[in-house]
């Protein structure tokens, strides 16, 4: 896991950064197949970076040295390098072409991977939205309910996030009772980039002085995720003017599920 940051509003216009995890396939790919294997026998030569230069007789030895480091350190190619090298340590093209597939094979292992995850989260994200839109006048009804229980309040949405230009990479969890209020007043709902549907948003990006970014949410023709005509102000403004509210230690996080029971469960009752 790799450690980021996230900003988190202190007082209208004003914002703090602190830190929060990245999921875990954010990670850049660190494949380093053909620099390992060049390395090792380097190493199973008994061979300093310095003496091979010496050896492979280039014009500049500093440079030599610093080419070697970054064939071993990030696999980077340099083909007068590589045959020299080979024959240098007493290995075989064939070996270095082996080293080099692998290295192909588990870079294209790891991006599939990924993709699968990234689909998971795709279809994840559109399930939540289609569930919690589906109960959106629901919500409506029972807004001051929500805005005054901390459960409710901080239910974290799937993918509902913020990033500025000059604040760093993002605050990746909105909650509900923010969300909530910015759809209530209208500040986040948008229109579709593919239909001209309605898109009650739930990402934004951008940059304040530019005024670049886009926005992003679920739109209720489409029925998925899709981006937004407006860009990044309208949206950045109202978000900054909600009040502050800090997440209480010891809370229990609900699902989604839980809040529309309970909440129907109340509408009952009454
Ligand atoms: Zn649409």
């Amino acid at each position: 896991m790799q450690k980021s940051i996230y900003f988190k509003v202190v007082s209208p216009g004003k914002v703090a950064i602190s830190e929060i995890l990245l999921p875990e396939d954010d990670a850049p790919l660190q494949i380093n197949e053909v620099g390992n294997f060049m390395k090792m026998l380097r190493l199973k030569n008994n061979l300093s970076k310095k003496e091979v230069a010496r050896l492979l007789n280039f014009k500049n030895i500093n440079k030599t040295i610093k080419n070697i480091g970054k064939i071993e350190e990030n696999s980077e190619c340099f083909p007068e390098y590589i045959e020299k090298l080979v024959l240098l340590y007493k290995s075989s093209m064939e070996d270095f072409y082996r080293a080099k597939e692998r290295g192909k094979s588990l870079k294209n292992q790891i991006e599939k991977e990924q993709e699968e995850k990234r689909k998971i989260r795709v279809q994840q994200e559109r399930n939540f939205y289609v569930k919690l839109i589906q109960k959106l006048p629901l919500l409506f009804v029972h807004f001051e309910e929500i805005m005054n229980t901390p459960e409710y309040y901080f239910l974290p949405l799937i993918g509902a996030s913020v990033s500025s230009a000059w604040i760093g990479r993002a605050r990746t969890n909105l909650y509900l009772g923010e969300v909530l209020t910015l759809w209530k007043n209208q500040s986040w709902v948008g229109t579709c980039n593919q239909c001209q549907g309605k898109v009650y948003v739930t990402r934004i990006g951008g940059s304040v002085l530019s005024g670049c970014g886009y926005g992003r949410g679920f739109c209720v023709n489409c029925m998925g995720m899709e981006e937004v005509q407006e860009r990044f102000r309208p949206f950045f403004f109202p978000l900054i003017k909600l009040p502050i509210r800090e997440l209480p230690e010891d809370l229990d996080f609900i699902t989604i599920d839980t809040l529309i029971e309970r909440l129907e469960r109340n509408s009952r009752n009454k």
